[in-house]
């Protein structure tokens, strides 16, 4: 028979603590009872308890050794007095002396003049302090660690009693961050535009710990050792997983935490104080957050970074689910937190409720920013410690357009950012009005207004807007969310509700254009010092024809007796057009002879991005069923002007007298030779640029989806007689850019852009 070890001090007034939190009476009962035990226990003629009110303000709730009608009486600010000081600070404090420490005020209602020495600890629950425990005697004595950390762990059960029974309204908790009230604003990145307001659910969320005290330490040190077994394995193959680049070295500072011996131990240590393995995590990481929050090292604070994660990694693995918040109920109005994100994990959630969403890390064609744009729903990107700074429930706006996230913003800057998400919302509606009405100018001129679309969800906004159909349909997308090339089959099923989803509208599908900034995970493209006029796009298909052969295959088998629109990205010569219509033509009679109903029509058109096609348009257009300029690498390779580098991006203007004379010169003969153009770039879904575009002779225009409606208004208000001469003048202005009297053009002419 083994003897049973003695139990510490520690763990018996736990255990008392914890029957007098399963007994009768309501919480203050309860919380009276509690500060009367740890008195007791501890030996101590004071214990109070002070929890954390709106305003940062301390108010006295129970006491036991202190005049019972100071309780709700007393109340210090945060930094006020010695109590103050500990909810300020979120570290325990000893004072032998206190009326003689520099901290001390005296608050006469009390009766505390007669007591000497105090130990206090702050009460926290996920890193907030909520209040302060304090224990007092008459003479002027030390507390030792062992009390000090008997304090603390009884001060975690009276968080819990604090927060479960709702003793102060949970609003007025959630508005301390850390040590004080901070209403904060992060900058990022902008991923997607557009503005959202609501309240934070993180995406993971973080568990509360329910059970906080335990009767078997070594049962509870199994179960810790269980979950980090488990915890570890899916880090390590998260890591396996991670190709070399920038995350793997994060990642490894992250394994390496995971496996630090000494946060093992300290966590073994809190168990043996009585506490459950979940509570000893928890304890634990409040402990350590709080001397990493005090240390101004830039790489601590990332590892506090870490220390978060893998605390509540830890904490789910212990409650045996690794889940994220999608399968909760979730608030009306959902603002989403998170380190990073998946596309498919975004899709999870209840579209209506999402007003915006904020990543940690994140770039702008990631897959997730890809989704929310189609979803219009603002994200904010590369927003540092987004994760640690949010408590959910917190307000938070989200300013996509500016690239900013306001936390538990003040009144006046929430009333600022309503306003303007009203106004917004009462242009949508106004756009929404013409969704039905033909994008017709003044003069009776109808103008194509087509939408750009990469993912199945796009195709929602052809209704809203009342656009024409699918000018510009991005297959890779469909490639990039897989881990591996997707079959003829699985492309066609995908193709075949592209089709299904558009009913009458046509669609225009562009063939695979990966590379440069679109990378497939499984494509293991070599390093290129120049990937934007490297082996990209139409240059690999062409180098591995069954790539495109499939995807003619695919594409054909979807449309199966509905019309089809193909389009290759990137051709640079005439030759390169050729070899794939003749692909194509092999396809359509392999199918044939397999008995596939044939299209109705199988149009193959090309984009036009690559200036060099130009100097050979009359050999082309004799061979294209249709044109599509791609202004976007059309206007770089123009300007020898990388699209993905903000130094040089924005340094000239698609609006420059060279780039309207290049699309003037492309447009007048695809008209001249009766064959169809339109216009996909960025360029097209802004109001102005599409005005101009309009002026040039352009009359089909594909763009994102929310800039149908603008684009549409300014349609309606336009009379294209004087606007053409107007456009054709300025092409000769020997001005950097033209958009200033196209403005005035506009503004005269009463047009709205
Ligand atoms: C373009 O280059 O203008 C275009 C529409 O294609 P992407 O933006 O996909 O390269
Ligand atoms: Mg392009």
């Amino acid at each position: 028979m083994t003897e049973e070890a003695p139990v510490s001090a520690p763990r018996r007034l736990l255990a008392r603590v914890r029957d007098i939190m399963a007994g009768s009476g309501n919480a203050e009962e309860r919380l009276n009872k509690i500060v009367q035990r740890i008195a007791h226990d501890m030996v101590a003629e004071v214990c109070s308890c002070y929890i954390m009110r709106a305003g940062e303000v301390l108010e006295l709730f129970a006491t036991q050794g202190l005049r019972q009608d100071a309780v709700h009486q007393t109340r210090l600010r945060v930094g006020e007095g010695l109590i103050g000081v500990i909810a300020a600070q979120g570290e325990p404090l000893v004072a032998a002396d206190a009326q003689n420490h520099p901290g001390f005020v005296y608050r006469p209602e009390t009766g505390e003049e007669i007591y000497h020495s105090m130990l206090g600890v702050p009460i926290r629950r996920d890193a907030r302090v909520m209040g302060v425990l304090a224990v007092q005697n008459r003479e002027a004595r030390a507390f030792s660690d062992e009390e000090m950390e008997t304090l603390e762990t009884v001060a975690m059960v009276v968080a819990e009693l604090i927060a479960g029974n709702r003793l102060v309204d949970p609003d007025e908790l959630v508005q301390v961050e850390g040590n004080a009230l901070l209403p904060l604003r992060l900058e990022g990145a902008r991923l997607t535009g557009g503005l959202g307001i609501g309240r934070a659910v993180l995406h993971r969320p973080r568990v509360h710990v329910q059970k906080l005290v335990a009767d078997d330490p070594d049962r509870e040190r199994r179960r810790l050792r269980a979950a980090m077994g488990t915890m570890h394995r899916a880090i390590d193959a998260m890591l396996a997983q991670a190709s070399e680049g920038e995350h793997s070295d994060i990642l490894e500072a992250y394994a390496m935490f995971a496996r630090d011996t000494g946060w093992v131990a300290r966590i073994e240590e809190a168990i043996d104080t009585g506490l459950t393995a979940e509570a000893a995590v928890q304890r634990v990481h409040d402990d350590t957050r709080a001397r990493m929050l005090s240390v101004n090292d830039p790489y601590i604070r990332e590892r506090l970074h870490d220390l978060e994660d893998l605390t509540n990694r830890l904490l789910q693995h212990l409650a045996g689910r690794e889940g994220t918040a999608a399968g909760t109920e979730l608030p009306p109005d959902t603002v989403l937190v998170a380190r990073s994100m998946g596309p498919a994990e975004l899709l999870d959630y209840d579209q209506t409720s999402l007003r915006g969403v904020v990543l940690e890390e994140g770039g702008p064609n990631s897959h997730v920013a890809i989704v929310a744009r189609a979803l219009d729903i603002p994200v904010v990107g590369r927003a540092r410690d987004a994760v640690a700074r949010v408590e959910s429930g917190d307000r938070l706006i989200v300013d996509g357009d500016n690239a900013q996230v306001f936390i538990r913003p003040g009144e006046d800057v929430l009333a600022e950012f309503t306003a303007a998400a009203e106004s917004r919302a009462e242009q949508r509606a106004a756009y929404a009005a013409l969704s039905h009405l033909p994008a017709v100018t003044l003069d009776g001129v109808r103008v194509n207004l087509m939408l750009n679309a990469g993912v199945l969800l796009d195709l929602g906004q052809l209704a809203p807007t009342g656009a024409d159909g699918i000018g510009l349909y991005r297959t890779e997308l469909g490639f990039m969310v897989r881990s591996s090339l997707p079959t003829v089959e699985e492309q066609a099923a995908l193709y075949a509700k592209v089709l299904e989803q558009s009913g009458e509208r046509p669609v225009v599908f562009r063939t695979l254009d990966i590379g440069g900034d679109k990378v497939l995970p499984y494509w293991d493209p070599t390093a290129e010092d120049n990937p934007a006029m490297g082996w990209r796009s139409m240059r690999i298909t062409l180098d591995r024809p069954l790539i495109l052969r499939h995807q003619f295959r695919a594409l054909i088998r979807a449309a199966a007796g509905r019309a089809l629109n193909i389009m290759l990205p990137m051709i640079a010569e005439v030759a390169e057009f050729d070899f794939a219509r003749d692909l194509l033509d092999k396809e359509l009679a392999r199918e044939r002879t397999r008995g596939t109903p044939p299209p109705r029509a199988a149009r193959l058109g090309t984009m036009l991005e690559v200036p060099a096609l130009t100097f050979h348009l009359e050999a082309l257009l004799r061979r294209v069923d249709f044109v599509s300029v791609g202004s976007n690498d059309l206007f770089q390779f123009l300007y020898a002007a990388d699209r993905a580098n903000p130094r040089v991006a924005e340094r000239y203007d698609p609006l420059g007298p060279t780039m309207l004379r290049f699309l003037h010169h492309v447009v007048t003969a695809c008209r001249a030779a009766g064959v169809p153009v339109t216009l996909c770039g960025e360029m097209a879904g802004r109001p102005l640029d599409a005005l101009a575009l309009l002026g040039l002779g352009y009359r089909s225009l594909s763009m994102p989806g929310p800039a149908v409606g603008p684009v549409k208004a300014m349609v309606r208000h336009l009379d294209l007689t004087g606007l053409e001469d107007f456009v054709r003048t300025q092409l000769d202005s020997p001005a950097r850019s033209v958009r200033p009297a196209l403005k005035g053009y506009a503004r005269d002419h009463g047009v709205p852009v």
